[in-house]
């Protein structure tokens, strides 16, 4: 994999907040704790530069990375914590939904579902809201390290059976499935579109 250059820009609450330059956007999606910092880095080749925590819902803010000076990575606040009242899952959902509509220069997004699971009702929920506001998006399964042999089949079977064969399976830890990633960032970021059923 090639050197990419990547640096924190800003940590957004409101859109007034978001990078005035109209470079494209990948914005990466997915349940609290899923995996989308460790990806980011992984992506990047870097330790540390989107934070991991093992803190489900600290995050309310949109994350902006400037990447190869060419085009943002988005860290979206994970959704379905559980444990977070009422008052803060609302206001993710009307945050981001603003964030989907406005941006016309959102590129992709990276939906993370759990790929050592079967498809959750909340990512199948997340995914119909991608498709309803027609935002292109690839679905990627994290962790697929932690699962081998037929599990592992039968997991990546039920996933794109429910979310489309062009699934994209990802592990950091085996740095599994970086290469394909890539390809479809830069495939967006060119302006192609993303094949028809990823949508
Ligand atoms: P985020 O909340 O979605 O940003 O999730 P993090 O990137 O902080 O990761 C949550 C947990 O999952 C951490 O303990 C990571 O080490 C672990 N994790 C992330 N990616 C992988 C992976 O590819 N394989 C395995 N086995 N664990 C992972």
């Amino acid at each position: 994999m090639r050197f990419h250059s990547a640096r924190f820009l800003c940590s957004a609450g409101e859109s007034e907040q978001y990078p005035a330059s109209k470079l494209p956007r990948i914005a990466f999606a997915g349940r609290s704790n899923v995996g989308k910092s460790s990806l980011i880095n992984a992506l990047v080749g870097s330790k540390a530069l989107a934070r991991t925590s093992n803190t489900p819902g600290r995050t309310q803010r949109l994350n902006f990375f400037l990447v190869d000076e060419k085009f943002y990575f988005i860290d979206l606040p994970g959704y379905g914590f559980a444990r977070a009242p009422k008052r803060v899952r609302d206001r993710w959902g009307s945050f981001t939904e603003k964030f989907f509509q406005d941006s016309g220069q959102l590129a992709l997004v990276l939906l993370l579902v759990d790929g050592r699971h079967s498809p959750m009702p909340i990512d199948i929920q997340m995914r119909s809201w991608l498709q309803s506001l027609a935002v292109p998006h690839r679905v990627v399964a994290t962790k697929i390290d932690a699962i081998s042999g037929s599990v592992r089949k039968t997991r990546l079977e039920e996933l794109s059976e429910q979310f489309g064969s062009d699934l994209l399976p990802s592990s950091v830890k085996k740095r599994e499935g970086m290469d394909q990633i890539w390809k479809e960032i830069n495939r967006a970021v060119r302006g192609e579109r993303t094949p028809p059923e990823a949508r």
